[in-house]
């Protein structure tokens, strides 16, 4: 049995995984390649906030930091629609109280567990040690500690790799030939920016909703922050008409946002310059098999699955990673080579699960949630929610609220709910207009229950 466990990435994933395995009693070194994002301004990098919600707050609460990541959270109930007249329209997320999620910022929720992981027995952060490459005959992880610029040597055997969606780890065993992995680059991409608080320090906007302001092929989105800001994202196709390409200067970005989200120029100020503040980066999903080689290395997190950010999951997603690796600790009794084995396994089609549903969002967001074919079916699924909640949960409830149902499991029932709705809502414009006797046989033929949801 190992008693020693090499990290490599102190984002948000390693950080946490470094305090399951401490409270294992094991000894942990977390490399991580940049600074300490505690003690110096390192660069925004990707999403400055991010939307966590029961699945992240399951995995964060299981090592005793619910309370403590609580303050950092800002409450969304649901989305606010913007249209291009400027008028808005709130849809709840949920039917319930608890159904809700939160905007945490990044770097505020990494430096709590970069704190949470400092606190534990055994755990040491080893900051500015890239690691450069891994040796699988030789058994080696090759770091480099870019204080003295001496190259660092250790055994690879147990490395879990949390080094994100460009993974070296992940590079280097499909080099070897031990591992598939695809990378299908979505051809839209996403700038960000800022609404800035008023000058009273209040939100310019509704604080407890995501806004979208959807427009077909594209949208915007804002998340709320702490200090009363709001990170804006801007998703859009990388190249034509609309396209980042066409917005190449003050006056096209300008043109652009007076024509597609009016209401915003008077959100964000100065567009034309602050629209080049940040880079255009790219969004893509990474898909690989296995996530292991034996008990020496095993990917996780976003370094095994990178999404698309349109369900809100990949955090959450990477933070179920470490709760889920746990748990086969657990039953494998602290052998690695099964537990990594296990893990692989197990949650792989979970991973693929969430990441299509994750495309297929992008589509909900951008466009469908304007629809009244779709507000319908929302509609009709809250009521049959209310009729069988013990069988029929929204597949977006059971995603963003219900840990208990794995993403396979929730892509699975969502499929069958799918069809219901198709067949109930067919030609109809109203819920009083669906046969909903007929859709409580459907939903009682063809779904078994769930067990009771418990309240958070
Ligand atoms: C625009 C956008 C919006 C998003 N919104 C959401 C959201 O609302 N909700 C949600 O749940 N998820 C969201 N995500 C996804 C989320 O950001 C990721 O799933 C999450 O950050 C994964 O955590 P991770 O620790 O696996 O990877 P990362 O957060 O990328 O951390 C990897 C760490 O490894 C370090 N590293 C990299 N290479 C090396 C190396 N060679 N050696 C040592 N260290 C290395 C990095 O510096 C970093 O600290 C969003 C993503 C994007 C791009």
């Amino acid at each position: 049995m190992s008693e020693s466990v090499k990290i490599v990435g102190a984002g948000l994933c390693g950080s946490l995984m470094s305090i399951y395995l401490a409270r294992r009693g094991y000894t942990v070194d977390l490399f991580e390649a940049r600074g300490d994002l505690r003690k110096e301004t390192l660069p925004a990098g990707r999403s400055i906030n991010l939307a966590l919600a029961n699945r992240g707050l399951r995995a964060l609460g299981e090592v005793g930091l619910g309370e403590q990541v609580r303050k950092l959270l800002t409450v969304m109930r649901g989305r606010m629609i913007h249209d291009e007249a400027g008028k808005t329209e709130f849809q709840a997320y949920g039917q319930r109280p608890w159904e809700v999620i939160y905007s945490v910022s990044r770097p505020g929720l990494n430096a709590l567990l970069l704190d949470a992981a400092e606190n534990e027995h055994g755990v040491r952060i080893h900051f500015r040690h890239p690691c450069q490459a891994i040796d699988l005959e030789s058994d080696r992880l090759v770091l480099l500690d870019e204080t003295s610029e001496e190259p660092l040597e250790l055994p690879l055997t147990t490395t879990i790799a949390a080094d994100g969606a460009g993974s070296v780890i992940r590079q280097a065993l499909e080099t070897a030939g031990r591992v598939e992995s695809r990378t299908d680059w979505l051809e839209h991409a996403y700038k960000e920016l800022t609404i800035p608080p008023s000058s009273v320090d209040h939100w310019r906007i509704e604080p407890h909703a995501l806004h979208i302001w959807p427009r077909g092929g594209y949208m915007l989105i804002a998340l709320p922050n702490l200090d009363h800001s709001f990170t804006v994202t801007l998703f859009l196709p990388t190249h034509g008409e609309p396209g980042f390409d066409q917005l190449d200067t003050p006056e096209a970005a300008g043109r652009f946002f007076d024509a597609s989200f009016p209401d915003t120029r008077a959100l964000i100020p100065d567009l034309e310059k602050a629209f080049f503040v940040n880079p255009v980066a790219p969004l893509g999903t990474v898909r690989c098999a296995p996530w292991n080689v034996g008990g020496q290395v095993c990917l996780i997190g976003d370094a095994a699955h990178a999404i698309v950010p349109f369900h809100g999951q990949g955090m959450n997603a990477a933070f179920e990673d470490c709760l889920e690796l746990d748990r086969h600790l657990e039953t494998s009794n602290g052998n690695f080579e099964e537990a990594f084995r296990r893990f692989s396994e197990s949650r792989k089609p979970s991973a693929d699960a969430i990441a299509d549903m994750a495309l297929e969002n992008y589509v909900e967001m951008r466009d469908s949630v304007r629809d009244p074919a779709f507000l319908l079916r929302k509609a009709v699924a809250f009521e049959l929610e209310r009729r069988s909640p013990e069988r029929f949960v929204p597949r977006y409830s059971m995603v963003m609220f219900r840990s208990d149902v794995s993403y396979a499991e929730a892509q699975r029932r969502g499929a069958i709910q799918g069809l219901i709705l198709d067949q109930i809502t067919h030609g109809q414009s109203s819920l009083e207009d669906c046969d909903m006797d007929a859709a409580d046989v459907l939903v009682h033929t063809s779904l078994e229950p769930l067990p009771p949801a418990s309240t958070p």
